[in-house]
């Protein structure tokens, strides 16, 4: 475990809500920002739920408040990352009836300027994430749970897979506990060919310690993408074992 923390010293979380913009999200982004710190990590991405999920800003807001309010929790963890030496990124997770996505590599800005991404379809999500340089990584695709009325997947419309999902496998988890959710996941990647991804899923600071680390510090959210688009070498965690890019448990 040491071993592999000194060839990959940079930790991200890849999946964190914040109080601000998840309904189901108990600290604030500071608050998150200063407990990853003092866990370690290099940087998270704020991935609070959207409109299709369990957000808490109000969904007949007009778009261009929607954002600015949706944005709130990153900016908090942002500011605070700023403070305190943490790398904050945003990014959202994408709901559709249950069915998730992590977006990466966008920015309210814009968001805001594309609007069309409220109504789009999966398919459409995909189009659009890319034309702006982003990434679309399937959450949990096999978690079930009350509000997942039923498993759907979009391999030919997703970059990549969140592969290992702390909340599925680490022993300190409170919800979704079941390691077969990621073992499930990262087969469906295998046969499909796509990247693996980690993270926490992380709703308050009692922290999993899931995630990605590389073997350098990234530079940006877009620099995330490319990473994990070009196959960069990198070590997945659930906070408690180690995975290889490929899902094999490595420590
Ligand atoms: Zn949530
Ligand atoms: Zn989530």
């Amino acid at each position: 475990m040491a071993a592999i923390r000194e060839q990959y010293p940079y930790l991200y979380e890849t999946h964190l809500h914040t109080a601000e913009s998840s309904a189901c999200a108990r600290s604030t982004g500071a608050e998150m920002a200063r407990a990853c710190k003092e866990y370690g990590y290099t940087g998270i991405f704020v991935t609070d739920h959207n409109w299709g999920g369990n957000t808490t800003v109000d969904r007949s807001l007009s778009w261009e408040e929607w954002t600015d309010r949706f944005e709130q929790g990153y900016l908090h963890a942002a500011e605070e990352g700023a403070r305190i030496g943490l790398d904050v990124f945003y990014g959202y997770e994408a709901g559709y009836d249950g069915t998730e996505f992590l977006i990466y590599g966008v920015d309210s800005a814009w968001m805001k300027a594309h609007s069309q991404i409220r109504t789009a379809t999966v398919e459409e999500q995909y189009r659009l994430i890319h034309e702006a340089g982003g990434l679309v990584i399937h959450a949990h695709p096999f978690r079930e749970a009350g509000y997942i009325p039923d498993i759907r997947l979009y391999p030919q419309w997703v970059d990549g897979v969140e592969g290992v999902n702390a909340t599925h496998s680490n022993s300190r988890s409170m919800a979704h506990n079941d390691p077969a959710f990621d073992q499930r996941a990262i087969a469906y990647a295998g046969q499909h060919g796509l990247p693996l991804t980690a993270g926490s899923d992380i709703h308050t600071t009692q922290l999993l310690g899931g995630g990605i680390a590389f073997r350098r510090r990234l530079r940006s959210a877009r620099d995330y993408v490319q990473a994990v688009l070009n196959g960069e070498d990198y070590v997945l965690t659930n906070g408690e074992a180690w995975f290889d890019k490929a899902g094999n448990r490595i420590g």
